[in-house]
Order: structure tokens, then sequence, then C-alpha cells
């Protein structure tokens, strides 16, 4: 298998050495992950299946509603029935889950060239358990939330802004318990498609005796199975000192029969001339790891492994200290991934995998590198840029590589990583002893963590760049200095995008700490450029199956930026996902719009 990428791949650099383009141009034609929809394909054959990917047969809910009613409804009246049962046996079904559930949000300012701007952020990551009440368990340990959790959404208003992270996800349902005719009414609007689905919209205003915290908005029902697709509004009234957040709420049809909460959008604040509103944010929720084993000691002792046991190799014997040394980290990298991915913090290895093969696979082979072990990469599935590697596995985060203008940008920060793992700078191998896999996964970040040196950052760094000028992105290097550039711009406004958690930070205390040498280089950044694309906004390239956890590239049609405002380097965006149903899902599925329109340069 090795052996055959490397071949595949010498091919390829052959080729395009002899002819007038290089290597990364012949590899953009099939792997690199921008948006451009004929371009963006995987690098083999071996390509994954589309995002909606079934999920295997054991891991779907027990029961499911009937797929089809007997007979269509006949009136308005019947279908409101209908969507409302349906809510209810989806509460039903995913009761005995606990998702992931990450909210990055940016506190905005106005700025008079670029809009609204980010002037500071807040980044949220737990597990949700979605039982009798919907509640979460924080991966990061911050201020003290006590009774405040309890309030459904929104901050304390009165003394300081303060977010509530479960606020954010509130909308996974319209109304967790009493969403039915004696809370609500309903009133149906028209017919509408979103994506290729086409929708029933109601709206739906609470009933004056149906107390506080109610659902206030419009919902969008697909017209089939009549499940609500789309929520679209905030709570009311609010209890007295707080506020609820205004939400636009997603889900996709991820397995038979349901619609699963996917995406939340939140945004306020208004900076129209004259107001005088201090509040502005925008925050993106995203939900994955439905499938996730809930994990506890009971699971455990009842998992028992069978592996094969016998070696057949005819050398077998006791392994010389350097093997030995060598299996030691192998395992204690094999630990490290099975346990981040068990904690939904690991991608499975997919479709993205395949296009950071290629770039690292690149800069191996034109630097002869040679190493006992192939190297492997992972997607890291949260939002904050960040990079790190365990024994000789690449992990990058899923913000990172939204918001990475090219390849070669892309090749820069393997290329630190690759460094690590040329010079030796060997870290994790006390996981190969498994008790320091045993803890709940909600510990996950404060029992692992994968940081060097400063003496090892620099040397990493400065093979990095030996890399990339022996490799097809020798010619690029000026785009990773605008890319630096960009991230110096944004670093003292963007801390908790930059905070990392398992690995060694981009930026400390708002400057740019990695390849400082190639910041330095290169064009200045003109955000009045329109052709000049530094840094794209968040989700515009890696789009994760919420149920699987499957993470792939997004495949857009690219759409011309018209102004400086267009850009939005770092920012988050509306989602807008094209909904399709569960098996002909459009693997080109983009989930926003908004975001891609950053990425078609
Ligand atoms: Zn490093």
């Amino acid at each position: 298998m090795r052996t055959c990428n490397r071949v595949l791949t010498a091919a390829l650099l052959g080729s395009a050495l002899l002819g007038s383009t290089i290597a990364a141009a012949q590899q953009a034609a099939e792997s690199q992950p921008s948006a451009q929809p004929a371009t963006a394909t995987a690098p083999d054959a071996t390509q994954s299946a589309p995002a909606a990917a079934q999920p295997a047969q054991a891991s779907q809910p027990d029961s499911q509603p009937d797929a089809t009613p007997a007979a269509p409804p006949a009136t308005m009246d019947q279908v409101v029935n209908l969507f409302i049962a349906h809510e209810h046996a989806l509460i039903k079904t995913l009761s005995n889950r606990t998702p992931v559930v990450e909210t990055y949000l940016q506190n905005l300012s106005s700025d008079p060239q670029l809009g609204p701007v980010p002037s500071g952020d807040h980044y949220f990551l737990g597990r949700m358990d979605m039982g009798e009440s919907v509640d979460r368990k924080d991966y990061l340990k911050e201020e003290d939330r006590g009774f405040q959790t309890r309030l459904m959404g929104g901050f304390q208003k009165l003394y300081k802004v303060q977010y509530q992270p479960l606020g954010f996800s509130w909308m996974v349902y319209a109304d967790h318990t009493d969403f039915d005719r004696e809370h609500y009414d309903f009133s149906y609007k028209r017919r509408e498609f979103l994506g290729d689905i086409r929708c029933l919209v109601f709206d739906v205003t609470p009933k004056k005796t149906a107390g506080r915290g109610r659902f206030l908005g419009r919902i969008w029902v697909e017209d089939q199975n009549y499940n609500i697709v789309r929520l679209n509004g905030t709570y009311s009234p609010a209890p007295r000192n707080s506020m609820f957040f205004h939400m636009d709420s997603w889900r996709l049809n991820l397995i038979p029969g349901y619609w699963v909460p996917s995406y939340i959008y939140s945004e306020e604040g208004d900076f129209s001339a004259g107001t005088k509103n201090k509040l502005a944010f925008k925050a993106q929720t995203r939900i994955w790891g439905y499938d996730l084993k809930k994990g506890s000691k009971d699971d455990e002792l009842t998992q028992i492994r069978v592996d094969s046991v016998k070696d057949d190799s005819p050398t077998a014997q006791d392994a010389s200290p350097l093997q030995a040394e060598r299996e030691w980290q192998q395992q204690a990298e094999d630990n490290v991934v099975e346990r981040l991915t068990a904690a939904g913090l690991l991608a499975p290895e997919g479709d993205v995998d395949h296009v950071l093969q290629t770039v690292v696979n690149n800069l191996e082979v034109t630097n002869n590198i040679d190493l006992p072990r192939p190297v492997r990469t992972r997607v890291l599935l949260t939002s904050p840029l960040e990079t790190f590697s365990v024994g000789n596995t690449i992990v990058i985060s899923r913000g990172l590589i939204d918001v990475l203008p090219d390849e070669a940008s892309l090749a820069a920060v393997l290329a630190h990583e690759l460094g690590h793992i040329v010079l030796g700078h060997n870290l994790g191998s006390k996981y190969a002893f498994n008790d320091r896999m045993l803890f709940s996964d909600d510990a996950t970040y404060s029992n692992m963590g994968f940081k060097h040196i400063p003496e090892e950052e620099t040397a990493a760094d400065k093979k990095a760049i030996e890399l990339l000028k022996n490799s097809p992105y020798a010619q690029k290097l000026d785009n990773v200095g605008l890319f630096l550039k960009a991230l110096q711009q944004r670093a003292g406004d963007l801390g908790a995008l930059l905070t990392t958690h398992l690995g060694n930070q981009l930026a400390e205390n708002g400057t740019v700490t990695r390849l400082t040498a190639l910041e330095q280089q290169g064009p200045a950044l003109d955000n009045n450029k329109l052709d000049q694309i530094a840094a794209l906004p968040l989700g515009g390239r890696v789009k994760v199956n919420p149920w699987n956890d499957k993470a792939e590239m997004v495949k857009t049609a690219p759409v011309a930026i018209t102004s400086a405002r267009d850009k939005m380097p770092f920012e988050v965006t509306p989602f807008y996902p094209r909904l399709a149903r569960f098996g002909d899902a459009a693997p080109n599925a983009a989930p926003t719009t908004a975001a891609n329109t950053n990425s078609g340069n």
C-alpha cells in the first residue's frame, strides 16, 4: 500500500515536473481542498461514500415511525397532527443519545470598511444528554454556571453578558415537553423548497396561557413524511433578567425516517445608524457524534476484543531495542487515535485523509523522506485552529482546514508536524499504558496533551520551511505568508479560536508564532484587493456527518466576491445546508452557502 502510494505520487510528480505545470497543479486537479466543483474529487478510487452514508444497521434506532402514512393527509389540520406526532417520536428516539455539541461565538463590532467584524470570541464544547431534560456536560471547564444553566437560553442581562452554552443548543427541538395544540397555534403559510426537499411552511405561536419560554417562529415540514426539517425563531416570553437568542436550526435526514438536529446559527445585534444595542454576536452550533457509545464502565468491561495472536512471520523473534521502541510508539499512537475517536473528537479515517495524505506524500517524496512507518492523518472534528502529532499520525482540526486558502497553506501546516516526526520529537508514548485511556469522555482534554517545548517548535518550523522549499509548493509560499498575515491581523480578537486544546498554538497572546519566517515574505495584505484571498470563513471546506462523524470535502460552485466584506476571513456565517433525503443525499452538498462564497478563488 505504501509502495503503491509512492509510485502513484512519484509518477504524478514526474510527469508534472516534465511538463509546464508543477505537481501542485496536477494534484489540484484531483485533490486540492478547494471549492471548485469539477476539481475537488478525492485522489483515488477508494473515495468514501456520500455524507449521509448509511450508518451500521445495528446502530440505528430500534423503532421507526411509519415511513409512509396510509393515505396522504387531506387537510392542513391533519398535517399538523402528523408533524406533532413525528416530533414526539424524534424526541423519544434520540432520548438515549449524547451527541457532541460545539458552539463557537464571535462578538461583533462595526468597522467602517468591513462592516461587522469579530472583536472577541467564545468557545464551548461538550456532550448533550438528549434525555428527559436536555442537559450538557462540558469538555472544557469554564466559569461556574450553576443555576443559570437551567435557564432555557440566553444570558443574564442585568449585570454582565454571560453566555450559557446550553442556550445555543436549545433549539434542537421547538419544545421538548409541550409541542402540541394545547400550547401552540399553527398557521400554514406556503410551500417552499429547501435544497431537494419540498416543504410546507408554518408559523408557530404560543397560546397566551402557554407560559414562559415557548417557541415563537417558523417551521419547515418536509411534504413526504411530515417531519420538521428547519426551525427559525426564538422563545417567548423571557424570564426576568434574561433573554433568548434568535436561532436558525437545521436537521438532516441521516437515518431512515428521522431528521436529526445538526446545525444551529444564532445572531444578535443591529448596526444600523442610531441604534444603541451594544450586544452583537454571531454563533455556530454544530452537533455530531449521535452514534457514539455512552461509554459507561459497564460497556468497557463487557468489551472483550479478540485479536489474532498467531505470528506467522518467518523471523518471529524478540524485537530489537529499536524495534521495541517503535512498537511502543505505535501502541501509544493507536491508543490515542482510538480514544479520541471514541470521545467524538476525531473523524474516522476517510475522504479528507486522502487529500491530507496526498499533500504529506508530496512533501515526503520530494524530500526523500523514508520513515519506518507511514505517516497517517486524521481530522479533529472541532473548530479551533490546531494541529498536533502523536507517533506518526498528524491531526489537523476541521476549523483549520476550513480557513486555509489553498493547498500550499495546507502543506505548510502539515509540514510543521511532519518536521516533528522527521526530527523524532515523539510525544505521547506514555499513552502506551492502557490505564491512561480510562477516563470519561468529558475529561479528554485534561487527560491528553501533545504540546512541544519551544525549542522543538522552533526546530519543527525550521524543518518545515526546508521541506516546503524542496516541495511542489516552493513557488506558492507567498500565499502561506498571506494566510499568516491575515491570521496575525485577527489573532488579537480571536483568542478562543486560537486556543488549542491538545496541540501547540498557532499564536500566543495575539502574536502568530507558527512559521514566522514565511509570514515575513510575500505581498502585503490588502482587504480591498478582491482577488487576494488570504483566509476563508469557517465551515466552507469540511462537512461532517453528525450521525457517524465521517468528514468529507465540500464541493460548491464558486460565488464571486464583490466587496471586501465578502471575504469574511476566520468568521462564522449562517448555515444553509442543501437538504436531501436519506439515501439520495447529494454528496456535493455544502453545509453553508454564505461561508462558501469565499472559496471560489
Ligand atoms: Zn509543533
